[in-house]
C-alpha cells in the first residue's frame, strides 16, 4: 500500500527527523561505548536521554520503574567484551515491548528492532530456561536464542581444536582459549539473529565501526 514514494519497499528511507533521531542516540552511544563497566540508556522519542544508568562489567540492575518507561522506546547499552546479545537482554526487548534495543561495543554495534508495533506469538510464548542453579520463565524468543548461543559455543570450541598448531601454541593459554570462543560463539549467534529474528517479530542489524584495526584478536 501507500503511496508511490514509499512504495513497496519494507525498508523506506528514514526521514530526516529520524536521522536527527539516531544522530542523537549515536553521540549518547560514542559516550560510553568504551567504558569497562555497563551503562543503560533510555530515550526519548525525540532521542534525548530519558535515563541513564551506570552497572557493572556484565551487567546494570534494572527496576520496575525502568522497565515500565522501556515501552515503544528505544534504548542502548554498552557491551565492554564487544559480544552480542544476551537472553537476558532479549527477554527485556521482549517483555517490555521495546521499540529497539541496541548493544554497543568497541567495534561492534548490534539492533533488533521491533517490525510491526509487537513481537509476534512465537515470541512472547512463556517458557522456561535453566541459568546454572536457577530456572527462569521467559520468553520463547529469549530461550530459543540462549539455546542457539550455547550450541555456537561449542562450535566454537571444536572451531578452536581445527586451528593450526602453531596458531594454538601462539595463543595457548586458557584466557586465550576463552577470549576466541566468546569472539566466535558472539559471531556465530549474531549470524542465527539474523537468519530467525523476524520469525519473532524483530530485524537484527549489525555495523562494524569503521577503521578499527587491533581491537579483534581473531579472524573470524
Ligand atoms: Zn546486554
Amino acid at each position: 500500500m501507500g503511496g508511490r514514494s514509499s512504495g513497496s519497499s519494507l525498508t523506506p528511507k528514514p526521514s530526516k527527523e529520524e536521522r536527527n533521531i539516531y544522530k542523537k542516540i549515536e553521540k549518547s552511544e560514542k559516550s560510553i561505548r568504551d567504558n569497562n563497566f555497563e551503562t543503560l540508556i533510555i530515550f526519548n522519542y525525540d532521542g534525548e536521554e530519558k535515563l541513564r544508568k551506570g552497572g557493572a562489567e556484565h551487567e546494570v540492575a534494572v527496576t520496575r520503574y525502568d522497565m515500565d518507561i522501556m515501552t515503544d522506546r528505544i534504548c542502548t547499552h554498552n557491551h565492554p567484551l564487544d559480544g552480542v546479545f544476551s537472553w537476558q537482554d532479549i527477554n527485556m526487548l521482549v517483555t517490555t515491548n521495546m521499540a529497539e534495543l541496541r548493544a554497543i561495543g568497541k567495534t561492534w554495534l548490534y539492533s533488533l528492532q521491533r517490525i510491526a508495533g509487537r513481537p509476534t506469538q512465537k515470541a512472547t510464548q512463556g517458557v522456561e530456561i535453566d541459568d546454572g542453579p536457577e530456572t527462569y520463565y521467559v520468553s520463547r524468543f529469549a530461550r530459543d536464542f540462549e539455546d542457539a548461543y550455547r550450541a555456537a559455543y561449542t562450535q566454537a570450541g571444536r572451531n578452536w581444536n581445527r586451528e593450526s598448531v602453531e596458531f594454538r601454541e601462539k595463543h595457548g593459554t586458557f584466557d586465550d582459549y576463552l577470549d576466541y570462543c566468546y569472539y566466535h560463539a558472539s559471531r556465530i549467534a549474531s549470524g542465527w539473529l539474523k537468519k530467525n529474528a523476524h520469525e519473532y517479530g524483530y530485524k537484527f542489524t549489525t555495523k562494524r565501526k569503521r577503521g578499527v584495526k587491533g581491537d579483534v584478536q581473531w579472524k573470524s
